[in-house]
């Protein structure tokens, strides 16, 4: 039902304003985002198309366009829009729009029907971008962008629920149990996204057990822009050596038999002391909402970086894949929620990996990355 996460690159920049009158009769770039295959340039007034000045630099082949009696609406040179843009601030009345590719093209720029404060121009198809060969202007590009990342204070909090607690054992597989093994894989993850500069909540620190609304009552409180929940599978005896594997959900009324059953088997707990009407309104609130978009894409995110550091020393764990399920303990959350099922300990196999420190290192690490990805894709799509 859902399309993957970029049909098309999409990395969207938007720039302050300044006021206008500042620059007389100076017009302002505000927003460069990359759609569809063109750079989608806007300005805080009606472009002046005489006022840009055309032209291209060999070695490698570069498309620059000059806009006059312009500024770049925020001080601060945007991140990058993919390989092969650049835009800048060239002299105090320039900005200057660079498109770099392999081989020569033909870019085409006209002014979109519906605004005259916009301006397009279409880029090199994707195998034209020059990849490797960075200039060297590129490369002092590019430094000190990957330096603000990785120490960057970031303001977005991040809550991590641990799954079950107290009484409530959760999944019991060879005499070990879920509530112990998702509290110690949430302690990783919390240490992993401090490590990051984020600000971080575990709504269990402890083997206690706690009720749905105590879950999801901290991401209120502390403005949480994320709410992950962990836990861990398991399955019959049956058919214990055939289920194995990384999954993960986000909420959404699903007819999938397996996601409605394994939602079954987490929503139990919670549920008790809930009553039904109370319950169809909190999902009735929920379901269809734009979380559910947001979710998705966070959980794509997660899902994707755990599976990329499980399987950096463990070929062989199975991707269960991203699926949507009505798990109740995401429906009180009005930020994107995803539960992940790390793994079923059900399974002699992967239960052994899941309670060793190495993997769950691997887990917590995919889980951080993911989620400090989706975030940063979050922030490129929306007004600074
Ligand atoms: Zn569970």
């Amino acid at each position: 039902m859902f399309r993957g996460r970029y049909p098309v690159l999409v990395f969207f920049i938007t720039l302050f304003f300044f006021s206008p009158s500042l620059f007389g009769g100076m017009n302002s770039m505000t927003k460069a985002l990359v759609k569809k295959g063109e750079l989608r340039l806007s300005f805080a007034h009606p472009l002046d198309t005489k006022k840009i000045r055309h032209f291209t630099l060999p070695n490698p082949h570069r498309e620059i366009y000059d806009f006059k009696e312009m500024k770049l609406a925020h001080s601060r040179v945007p991140l990058g829009l993919g390989n092969n843009v650049r835009i800048a601030q060239n002299n105090a009345n320039t900005v200057r729009v660079v498109i770099e590719s392999k081989s020569p093209f033909k870019p085409t720029a006209y002014q979109p029907l519906f605004s005259k404060a916009s301006y397009h121009i279409s880029l090199p198809r994707k195998s034209a971008y020059l990849q490797k060969d960075f200039t060297p202007a590129k490369q002092a590009y590019a430094k000190p962008r990957e330096q603000k990342v990785t120490r960057q204070h970031h303001t977005e909090v991040i809550v991590i629920d641990a799954g079950h607690g107290g009484h409530d054992s959760g999944a019991i597989g060879g005499g070990k149990r879920e509530k112990d093994l998702v509290l110690a894989i949430s302690r990783k993850v919390t240490k992993q996204l401090k490590k990051r500069g984020f600000p971080v909540y575990l709504t269990r620190s402890s083997d206690r057990f706690l009720k749905l609304h105590e879950r999801t009552r901290i991401a209120d409180r502390k403005d949480a822009k994320v709410f992950i929940s962990i836990h861990a599978n398991a399955i019959a005896q049956s058919k214990r050596d055939k289920m194995h594997g990384i999954e993960t959900f986000f909420l959404q009324n699903t007819r999938d038999e397996r996601s409605q059953r394994i939602a079954a088997r987490e929503n139990e707990a919670v549920l008790k002391g809930t009553d039904r009407v109370s319950k169809n309104v909190i999902i009735d609130s929920v379901l269809n909402g734009p979380k559910i978009v947001e979710s998705n894409k966070l959980a794509i995110d997660i899902h994707k970086r755990m599976m990329a550091n499980a399987r950096s020393l463990y070929r062989d764990v199975k991707d269960g894949g991203v699926r949507h399920a009505p798990f109740y303990v995401l429906v009180g959350a009005s930020r994107p929620s995803v539960l992940i099922e790390v793994g079923y300990i059900s399974h002699p196999k992967e239960r052994k990996r899941l309670f060793s420190a190495e993997y769950q290192n691997l887990l917590a690490k995919g889980i951080a990355e993911g989620i400090e990805n989706y975030l940063r894709n979050r922030r490129r799509e929306i007004d600074l």
